[in-house]
């Protein structure tokens, strides 16, 4: 049976959306919303603001939240740092080719940082990484273009080829195209994994475009005086064609007439590798809605996942880590043949987690707790059936082994928000916990208010005033009344209000007397 593979793209006014779906079920989302927009690989004429000679780094104004940060080992010409951006190795033979133009430009390692920048100087920089929390976004000068098939480098004259590529004939044979390539002496080009399924002129063709988007940069940088962004990386569109293209999904559906267009115009350049199917949906119903998008979004933001044979997983989050607890649910109590009921709930688990893990972004350390299975041969299925099924992740996962006790410890890269943090906000009732007193707890605190105001306030004529909801317990459960007779006893006199305004767990009481609120 074929798999049918669709990608579709939601444009609205406060977001873009990309929904990977196979056979119909959602496999992947991102969620794009103008204040997590992805900058890595964007590239801004910025403006140094700042030296710091003692960490031989420049804080850099970027316009993108705080300033970014670049250090000496990044605006020097940095051939090892290409090498782990783009897991390649250069060619060594051509390196000694080119070593005398390299040495002219090379600063030695001993340049200090105050000899290169100074402030108020404009720089051309690029993002490498994400900023995060108050750490701001770590920039280059060390600019690379990336394409589908290739990685122009305007300054280094390196050329080299992907060693994800590792068939050797495939290497020699990219590596002399390239060489061959007419370009200026001094650009670098670099040949991706997917390189090797290209025509010599699509790989021209693209080499070609990616030098003319550089000497629009260039063009652009020298134009402006003030900071700015030049290009543009991870646009939400670009991915969308570029991975439906590596898919090779069958269709690419956008609800966006201009986007639509957009997407037209740009899959020219590889309509001969994948003829997608590019289609703007017209439907009146949205089509999140169309294609059930939206509910699996809406249960991707939720705790509890139900599995198809009636178990279901609780996600959960600490401080360190995120966890997921398989339970067995209702299935659990079949009696002949349970070890194999609870195999098949953890098979549907492992392929569960790997899903969640992927719509709701979730990154760093996360815990699987299984349903414990006796058999060691069992374990090894579930955790073979997890390692393929987080195989197309883009996100890189590890998965450590099974404990004796279920417990399967993995981690996954971060990149972006989680869908959770793009979403919600910390819930300013219970700070996050989930949690609020309870009626009785509250109840206790208005008693020993009520007295404290009496007592050593010296107030005898008072009014509390609490939620309607808790007004009900109080009331129910003869609160009210011992409230009342408490005052009664001390010669005072109190009255009980509802606001709606008042939180569950709060309550106010104030003198009838001058009306002013008593602080207990
Ligand atoms: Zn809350």
């Amino acid at each position: 049976m074929s798999t049918r593979e669709e990608i579709l793209l939601n444009i609205e006014s406060k977001q873009a959306r990309y929904a990977h779906l196979k056979n119909g079920q959602l496999q992947d989302l991102i969620v794009e919303r103008q204040g997590t927009r992805q900058i890595t690989g964007n590239i801004y004429r910025g403006k140094v603001k700042n030296i710091l000679e003692n960490i031989q780094s420049a804080f850099v104004d970027i316009t993108e939240g705080d300033n970014g940060f670049i250090h000496i080992s990044d605006i020097l010409e940095n051939k090892k740092k290409f090498e782990e951006r783009f897991e390649m190795d250069f060619d060594t033979e051509e390196e000694k080719d080119n070593k005398k133009a390299s040495e002219e430009k090379e600063l030695d390692e001993s340049t200090n940082i105050g000899q290169v920048l100074k402030p108020e100087q404009p720089v051309l920089v690029q993002v490498v990484k994400e900023a995060i929390g108050s750490k701001g976004a770590r920039l280059t000068s060390n600019i690379a273009l990336a394409g589908r098939y290739l990685v122009l480098l305007p300054n280094t004259s390196h050329r080299g080829v992907s060693r994800k590529i590792e068939d050797r004939r495939a290497r020699s044979r990219l590596k002399r195209m390239i060489r061959l390539f007419e370009m200026p002496k001094n650009i670098g080009l670099i040949c991706r994994t997917a390189s090797q399924a290209a025509t010599p002129e699509m790989l021209i063709d693209e080499a070609t475009e990616l030098f003319y988007i550089w000497e629009k940069i260039v063009e652009d940088f020298e134009a402006s005086d003030k900071p700015q962004l030049l290009y543009q990386e991870s646009d939400l569109i670009k991915k969308a064609l570029l991975s439906a293209i590596e898919k090779k999904v069958s269709r690419l559906l956008v609800d966006d007439y201009n986007v639509f267009q957009i997407l037209k115009t740009m899959h020219k350049t590889y309509e001969k590798e994948h003829p997608l199917r590019i289609e703007q949906y017209r439907d009146k119903m949205p089509m999140f809605e169309r294609f059930q998008v939206e509910r699996e979004i809406e249960k991707s933001l939720g705790r509890k996942v139900w599995l198809p044979s009636g178990g279901y997983l609780f996600f959960d989050r600490t401080e360190a880590m995120h966890t997921v607890d398989v339970n067995s649910g209702r299935s659990s109590n079949d009696g002949g043949g349970l070890e194999e009921t609870l195999v098949k709930i953890n098979l549907e688990a492992a392929v569960e987690i790997a899903r969640q893990l992927r719509l709701r972004n979730i990154g760093g350390l996360v815990v699987c707790d299984f349903i414990d299975m006796r058999a060691r041969k069992n374990q090894r299925r579930v955790l073979e059936k997890l390692n393929d099924s987080v195989r197309g992740d883009s996100a890189k996962c590890a998965i450590l082994g099974m404990s004796e006790f279920g417990l399967v410890e993995m981690t996954r890269q971060r990149s972006r928000q989680s869908l959770e943090q793009i979403v919600f906000e910390t819930c300013p009732y219970c700070q996050g916990k989930g949690l609020i007193k309870n009626y009785e707890s509250t109840s206790i605190e208005i008693e020993r208010a009520v007295r404290k105001a009496i007592d050593v306030k010296a107030q005898y004529g008072l009014k509390l005033v609490c939620h309607p909801n808790l007004k009900v317990y109080l009331d129910n459960h003869t609160e009210s009344r011992y409230l009342r007779s408490i005052a009664e006893e001390a010669n005072a006199c109190l009255e009980l209000n509802t606001s709606d305004t008042l939180h569950l767990n709060d309550f106010e009481i104030y003198s009838t007397i001058n009306g002013e609120k008593i602080e207990v």
